[in-house]
């Protein structure tokens, strides 16, 4: 009798969902190979990942939410220059950091975006405020600008984003006939998804596009259920790669949609839709979670700077080679 009422008193305080919680970030797809890193940028990539996955990690540990977890995590990518997305963006052919984001809450898939924003120093973070201080899912341009100065968010001067490395990209990106869409010339979008002890999961992304981009060109990474999509009924996605392709594949809510509607696990749906991303020349890389806690990458680019993290720990991957799944 004493032993029921200890076991009844046990599950009252347990929280109604007690979940495990998973995180998984990607710092971009392509051609990223190890004789093209030095040994310190190598360093410096894995540990820009690592504190990416400890911020997200941070805030689900002490049962945080998910969206807050994701937004954590991409900041921190924002931030570091060696990553296309805020500081360290990649250059617009006449020379302009664009940058791209987007934040969605599978609870009850309330999402954010913005698109071409210059002066925010947290594009996630306007993403965020789009999300919840508007009626909108998404902004573009001057307007977004002008929102993020409403809401108070962190300026800066638009030479904050500016990299040496970046400049050099957009110079050869000139004087070579590459085209925008060449992996070299674009890899460093960010990206989290994270399920939550309450069993939510959220996904955000944050881009600065692709080196030599024109005509205000938007990419995947904002466009919900493209390059960004949570739905607690499924799963929770983030992309990087050829974003035309992606767009036109419906990449993240097609993964979620088979999760859902067909009973695929992450891994084999997300397998089967970068299939279809490379029947048509795309190519880069997704990341998923599940409410039931599968963690899956899927790429077809050869390496996606990438990363996950649970109770059990953190660990960071570059190359094609290292750990798929
Ligand atoms: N998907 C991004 C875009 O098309 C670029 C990337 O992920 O590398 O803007």
């Amino acid at each position: 009798m004493r032993l029921a009422i200890m076991i009844g008193a046990l599950l009252m305080t347990a929280p109604a969902h007690a979940t495990d919680w998973k995180l998984v970030i990607h710092g971009g797809a392509g051609v990223i190979e190890r004789s093209a890193l030095t040994p310190d940028k190598e360093k410096e990539i894995r540990a820009g990942l690592d504190r990416a996955l400890a911020a997200g990690s941070a805030v689900l540990a002490r049962g945080g939410a998910a969206v807050d977890a994701v937004d954590a995590a991409v900041r921190v990518l924002e931030d570091d220059p060696n990553f296309n997305a805020g500081r360290g963006a990649v250059f617009t052919l006449d020379g302009k950091n664009e940058l791209d984001a987007a934040i969605m809450d599978g609870r009850t898939r309330a999402a954010g975006a913005v698109a071409g924003v210059t002066r925010t120093k947290n594009p996630i973070g306007l993403a965020r405020k789009v999300m919840e201080a508007s009626s909108h899912v998404m902004l573009s341009g001057a307007g977004a600008d002008a929102f993020s100065r409403e809401q108070k968010l962190e300026q800066v001067d638009p030479s904050y984003f500016s990299t040496d490395y970046r400049r050099k990209q957009l110079e050869t990106f000139k004087t070579t006939k590459v085209t925008a869409l060449d992996l070299e010339y674009r890899y460093g979008t960010v990206g989290a998804v994270a399920l939550d002890t309450a069993g939510h999961v959220a996904a955000a992304t944050s881009t600065g596009g692709m080196t030599g981009k024109r005509w205000n060109r938007i990419g995947d990474a904002p466009v919900v259920g493209a390059g960004t999509y949570a739905d607690d009924r499924a799963c929770a996605v983030s992309a990087t790669g050829s974003g035309e392709m992606f767009i036109r594949v419906g990449v993240a809510h097609e993964i979620c949609a088979r999760v859902r509607m067909l009973g695929e696990d992450a891994g084999t749906a997300a397998d089967t839709v970068m299939k279809e991303v490379a029947a048509i020349d795309g190519s880069g890389g997704v990341i998923v979670v599940t409410p039931k806690g599968e963690m899956a990458y899927s790429f077809n680019s050869a390496g996606m700077y990438r990363g996950k993290a649970d109770a059990s720990g953190r660990k960071v991957a570059i190359f094609g080679d290292e750990e798929r799944r």
